[in-house]
């Protein structure tokens, strides 16, 4: 028995025989072509992309019969790829400058792109190459004439192990009947790791070398939850496993049942539960989960690989088509908290590279600076609020001023609108995240300025502790279970409540099982979860008595470390 430790990409239990998919290298050499022969060349890399786009086409037809629209939209973005100019143009100017063959080209100007992404801190954006390798590799196939292994060769469901996956071929692993998938690459904000996630198929990334460890046929454990692959288990861990497996499903299928039951603990007190959302296409899922509302709307996608800010009318409709798809429910919508490592996109002044984007122009301070493009998305918001319930939230608010400004083009974007001829039956509400310290210690002077507040323990525990959320290195110091973090979530709950107002958390902690008894204890009003977690949140909530965790927070708060609030928390 063989015990391999990844990074967990997508949560569940796989027990299977491996189907370990051989990692074809594409050798490329360089090859001069003569001054009469680069124009062929050039027609010959045209014809690799327009077959590329063809493989696309088929692609997005298959995708769209079995795994639905949500997903062809990979599709689009590797479309995208295939029509920027960085391939079509450059390849093609490296053919005519340099005299070289397509393939060399094109793998040239991968290589370069490639060390560009590698400079990207951000990991999401980062892993964003594995498309663009993707689509290189099809190209690539096209111009070498070499067919792709299909994954049809799998005659039974299976492990699937490989060097690494590309997303196009994650789509196609439910048709396949894979079981669960390893790779020795990836990190766990690949577009593969979120594509299995929504799949919901079990997965570890980043094994470094299981790929020659696991042989073809090994029976093989893939524990997507701990981000562990067990090869040839002993009878024991089998058993074990299995075991687990057995619950999970019917964990699973329990929480069904839950869809219609109301959000309450098992003493009786109503919980709000409320829906996080981040693309437009969740609108439709959310809605089936029958939650009380949307608690958090990110709005940065709008803003995201596009040259210029998103126009009036374009944010009015997305936000009215999810105000409308969600009925009467109430939709608090966040202006954007694009951040300094970003601005360049949107061709504004400023400063390019941040050294510390984090403490950089981001959220509020970004759009203070640029207040023509803060007006427009409150004017987008506003109109999206004459036809449902929505709620305005202000992101990384850090003091009292930028309330103050804020509400002064808030206002002034009303009177706007009204002149305009819109009618407001009621005023919209303006709330803040509360995700910088200084926030929690001036809470009292904010209240004034503001109806609600929304607990964004993301940003909120790294600002605390010091800990960059997405620095790997510091990734063990980042403790949503840190005394230091109760002690604000109390002092928070605690200054709203003296003002009569209304606090939900928004943050992942909100999304962890083992966090909601100490947030329910603090005494937060709502919940705001990711949809992938609102069934299980909620199951947690109704096995909770709302008496037993106000005590049992009230201890956890005089603990002196982490260790010694995860042990009360084993004791309940
Ligand atoms: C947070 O910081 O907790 C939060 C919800 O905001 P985001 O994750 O979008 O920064
Ligand atoms: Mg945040």
């Amino acid at each position: 028995m063989i015990i391999i430790k990844g990074v967990p990409a997508s949560p569940g239990i796989a027990i299977g025989r491996a189907y370990v998919l051989e990692d074809e290298e594409i050798v490329v050499s360089r090859q001069e072509i003569s001054p009469e022969r680069v124009r062929s060349e050039v027609k010959r890399f045209k014809q690799a992309l327009e077959r590329t786009h063809l493989d696309l086409d088929a692609a997005e037809a298959r995708v769209l019969r079995t795994l639905g629209k949500e997903h062809a939209k990979l599709i689009d973005a590797h479309r995208l790829i295939l029509k920027d100019p960085l391939i079509t143009k450059e390849v093609t100017q490296r053919i005519l400058q340099e005299r070289v063959n397509a393939e060399f080209a094109l793998s040239e100007t991968l290589e370069r792109v490639n060390q560009a992404f590698e400079k990207i801190e951000d990991e999401f954006f980062r892993d964003r190459r594995h498309d663009l390798f993707d689509v290189g590799k099809r190209l690539l196939e096209h111009l070498l004439r070499k067919e792709r292994k299909p994954l049809s060769a799998l005659r039974e469901p299976a492990i699937l192990i490989a060097r690494n996956l590309l997303p196009s071929d994650t789509l196609h692993l439910r048709e396949a009947r894979v079981l669960g998938f390893a790779t020795d690459l990836g990190g766990k904000t690949s577009h593969t790791a979120l594509l299995a996630q929504s799949l919901e198929i079990p997965a570890v990334v980043g094994l470094s070398d299981a790929s020659h460890q696991v042989k073809p046929g090994d029976m093989v454990i893939l524990d997507g939850n701990q981000g562990l692959v067990i090869i040839s288990p002993g009878p024991e861990a089998l058993q074990r496993y299995e075991k687990a497996q057995v619950k999970e499903k019917k964990e699973e299928r329990a929480l069904e049942v839950l869809r219609g039951l109301p959000c309450e603990t098992a003493d009786g007190k109503r919980v709000e539960l409320l829906a996080n959302l981040d693309t437009l296409e969740d609108a439709r899922t959310i809605g089936a989960l029958q939650p009380d509302g949307i608690g958090l709307f990110r709005t940065e996608f709008l803003y995201l690989n596009r040259t210029s800010a998103p126009e009036e009318e374009e944010q009015v409709e997305v936000y009215s088509r999810v105000v409308e798809s969600l009925s009467s429910l109430p939709v608090i919508i966040r202006t954007a908290d694009i951040g300094g490592d970003r601005l360049s996109d949107l061709g504004l002044e400023g400063p390019k590279e941040e050294t510390n984007p984090f403490m950089g122009l981001r959220g509020i301070r970004l759009f203070l600076r640029y207040p023509e493009l803060f007006k427009t998305q409150l004017r987008a918001i506003l109109r999206a609020a004459i036809k449902g319930r929505v709620k305005i939230l202000l992101p990384m608010v850090s003091s009292v001023g930028e309330l103050k400004s804020a509400r002064r083009l808030l206002t002034q974007a009303q009177a706007e609108l009204v002149q305009e001829g819109h009618v407001f039956e009621s005023p919209v509400e303006m709330g803040m995240m509360v995700e910088i310290p200084a926030a929690i210690l001036l809470l009292d002077f904010m209240l004034e300025e503001i109806d609600f507040v929304s607990l964004g323990t993301n940003d909120l525990i790294q600002y605390l502790l010091a800990v960059d959320r997405v620095n790997e290195h510091v990734s063990h110091l980042y403790d949503p279970f840190h005394p230091a973090v109760l002690r604000v979530l109390h002092m928070t709950v605690e200054a709203v409540h003296k003002k009569g107002r209304w606090v939900s958390v928004c943050g992942e902690m909100a999304s962890d099982p083992r966090a909601v008894p100490l947030l329910l204890g603090v005494g937060v009003d709502a919940f705001s979860v990711s949809p992938r977690m609102f069934l299980k949140i909620k199951q947690t909530l109704r096995t909770l008595k709302a008496a037993e965790v106000q005590s049992l927070f009230q201890r956890a708060l005089v603990q002196p470390t982490s260790e010694e609030v995860h042990r009360l928390l084993d004791e309940r």
